[in-house]
């Protein structure tokens, strides 16, 4: 996606053979669009009081086999208390077998047309796409599909009088459905632009009715399709500083769900400005930052500081490291002890979770979310090299990162009086029991974690 020559050929071979995709589209839509079922069973599942699992990472191996791996996953993730997976964009792209799905062209091939290259898409197959919905769904996981609606890629080129040049604005995707012109794009007889573009990409106008009816007003619009017809519970919304917020909160009423934006900013203010307007959570990148300079230069006390988990945690999806962006090195697992003891809904990132850190300290550290982290949060200490939480709900837990090289204690308040407890993470042997004032001491060992609650 990162590169507009390629944009160029696929445009230009496209150009020649759009009548035939036309052909295609007539005589083979029963076969290859699925047609609405019933609705889908929802029941059992919800969103956000467990953990995410982003179930990908950049340049995944192509060759159409990702769902059937994505569906093998899926089972343990689930028993480890994952609750939803966030899947790439998931139809046609401009480069076809070999695109990560943003550069989006073809909304509505999951992978059914022979267009751009190939039938199936980077990841699988229309069939393949739906078998890992439905052992999603049969496993009480939500799935949220990845929405890039800022730009688009692999239009033939067309005269476009807005530019009074050339423009790669002709869409006649193969599907037969959302074929756009240079009219839905920047500049046209609206205005000139947005508030962003990505990368040169045709940047999409949501002030046009008809942009707006393809996306989320029309029955078989795209929010309306992925949702009743393909049986997505979510949205994962990307690049969203390139439109305005309205464009969310429209679709996700169109649709329902749950809904997150990638507001690629570290400025907690505005993460919570955007959450309100679109009303839906985003990734909390301010948290993100904090945690790098919190692990990265060995100040701890960062941890303290402004994140949107903090200013709207119902809004906040916290992470470690996602397929753009992993700057997180030293004592990464520490971090995710943050994100899965502290407010929020984690997301986990795959090659976190099932490459590159113990997968049974992820699956410990989940439990300890899902059973033991309620509540709101009492900062307890930090310095650069200890930090200490409590959550106050019910039961609670005492968290305490420290990235010191050798063992650290600290008395601490609870919420406990006269109560053994014990670190469920078994980074330390300790049983305390609390006093009547419910003061305890409790340890950590160095460059690590323990998480404090009742037994
Ligand atoms: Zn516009
Ligand atoms: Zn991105
Ligand atoms: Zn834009």
């Amino acid at each position: 996606m990162k590169c507009i020559f390629t944009m160029l050929i696929a445009a230009l071979l496209l150009s020649g053979c759009s009548k035939d995709s036309d052909a295609l589209y007539e005589g083979e839509q029963q076969n290859k669009l699925p047609s609405e079922t019933s609705q889908p069973e929802t029941a059992g599942r919800s969103i956000g009081s467990k953990v995410m699992m982003q179930a990908f990472y950049w340049d995944v191996p192509a060759g159409g086999t990702w769902w059937n791996t994505v569906s093998g996953k899926v089972p343990s993730w689930a028993s480890a208390g994952i609750d939803a997976i966030w899947l790439p964009p998931a139809t046609k792209a401009q480069n076809g077998p070999f695109s990560m799905g943003y550069d989006p062209f073809d909304y509505y091939d999951f992978g059914s047309y022979n267009q751009m290259g190939s039938t199936e898409t980077r990841f699988g197959s229309l069939s393949e796409i739906q078998s890992l919905i439905s052992t999603a769904h049969n496993n009480d996981l939500s799935v949220i599909a990845d929405i890039v609606i800022n730009h688009n890629s692999g239009g033939a080129s067309q005269y476009n009088p807005f530019t009074s040049g050339s423009t790669y604005t002709d869409f006649q995707p193969a599907s037969g459905l959302f074929t756009r012109s240079y009219y839905d794009f920047h500049p046209n007889d609206v205005h000139a632009y947005d508030s962003g573009s990505f990368g040169g990409f045709p940047d999409l106008c949501h002030d046009k009715v008809y942009v707006q009816n393809w996306l989320y007003n029309n029955s078989n619009s795209i929010a309306k399709y992925y949702k009743n017809v393909m049986g997505f519970d979510g949205w994962r919304f990307d690049y969203v500083k390139g439109f305005e917020p309205w464009v969310v909160k429209n679709f996700k009423n169109a649709a329902g769900g749950f809904a997150v934006g990638e507001y690629w900013d570290g400025n907690a203010a505005t993460l919570d400005w955007w959450t309100g307007q679109a009303e839906a959570s985003a990734f909390d990148f301010a948290c993100y930052y904090k945690m790098r300079d919190a692990f990265g230069n060995n100040d701890l006390t960062q941890l303290n500081g402004d994140m949107l988990l903090k200013r709207n945690s119902y809004r906040a999806v916290t992470f470690v490291a996602n397929h753009d962006t992993d700057e997180i090195y030293n004592n990464k697992l520490l971090a995710y002890a943050y994100i899965l003891t502290h407010e929020g809904y984690p997301c986990v990132f795959y090659r976190d979770y099932e490459e590159w850190l113990d997968k049974n300290k992820l699956n410990n550290l989940i439990w300890i979310h899902n059973n033991k982290a309620s509540g709101g949060t009492s900062y307890l200490y930090a310095d650069n090299d200890e930090y200490v939480a409590r959550r106050n709900g019910s039961p609670g837990l005492i968290v305490y990162i420290n990235i010191s090289n050798s063992w650290q204690e600290r008395w601490v308040d609870t919420n406990w009086s006269n109560t053994v407890i014990k670190d469920f993470t078994g980074n330390s042997g300790w049983e305390p029991t609390t006093q009547g004032d419910s003061w305890v001491k409790i340890q950590a060992p160095p460059n690590s974690y323990t998480v404090w609650s009742v037994k």
